[in-house]
């Protein structure tokens, strides 16, 4: 027996399949991520198939069949297509990002509310503000990481316990996590802080007031945050999405 399902979704990925249909990834709020054949989606006349299109928020109406991997599209309509984030590039990457880690990092039948409504909130400020989309990306990236249960303990020093902001930078060990100046002498570790870049961390991982930081900063959490996600997690190894331009 199946069930329809009617739900709101993110289309993360769609691929072609056979001669005339496609399949998609989508991830949805209360039903996690979802694959869905399009039977004939290929053809320009079929109008799921335009709708179901990478990036696009849609209301999507599905046969629901637990013992399927793959459920059948019965309807779908638009909510929003970001028509301002296809016209840049810059944009167009972060935001394809966005939906890479939403690929890898999520699964099927689990609820994703918060996690989903804030990817559409990170997408429509991206679809507003190209020239910040890194920016929001790394918003993204923080709160993304915080939802899924990879706290990371930033506070204090590991060993000592100072509290960090207080000194004169920070470094981090992948394994044994972050820590000061002092306890930093003896021990190995793979990425360095100063101040101002740690203190830019904290106050987006708190989240208490909107932070605009340096354009450079930017880059190098999210290059922070890529290697952090590599050590946690065997099978990734680095965003595809950031390596194409
Ligand atoms: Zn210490």
């Amino acid at each position: 027996m199946s069930e329809l399902v009617k739900t709101e979704a993110l289309v993360l990925r769609k691929m072609d399949f056979g001669d005339s249909s496609k399949i998609a990834t989508l991830l949805s709020p209360d039903q996690g991520k979802i694959s869905v054949i399009i039977k004939g989606g290929r053809s320009g006349k079929s109008k799921i198939g335009g709708v179901v299109d990478t990036l696009n928020h849609v209301e999507l109406v599905y046969y629901s069949k637990k013992s399927r991997d793959i459920q059948l599209v019965s309807q779908a309509d638009l909510i929003n297509n970001f028509t301002g984030i296809k016209e840049n590039l810059d944009s167009l990457k972060y935001s394809s990002a966005v939906l890479e880690l939403l690929y890898i990092l999520t699964v099927s039948h689990q609820e994703y509310d918060r996690l989903f409504r804030g990817a559409i909130k990170i997408l429509k400020y991206m679809n507003g503000e190209q020239n910040m989309s890194n920016y929001y990306f790394l918003k993204f990236f923080i709160f993304l990481l915080q939802e899924l249960g990879y706290e990371f303990q930033f506070d204090n020093c590991t060993f000592c316990g100072t509290e960090l902001i207080r000194t004169r930078g920070a470094k981090f060990n992948f394994e044994l996590g972050m820590m000061c100046d002092n306890c930093s002498k003896e021990r190995i570790y793979s990425y360095e802080f100063s101040q101002e870049l740690f203190e830019a961390l904290i106050c987006l991982s708190r989240k208490e007031t909107e932070t605009l930081i340096k354009n450079s900063f930017v880059d190098n959490l999210i290059y922070f945050l890529e290697r952090y996600l590599m050590f946690h997690i065997d099978e990734f190894k680095g965003l595809k999405s950031l390596q194409l331009i």
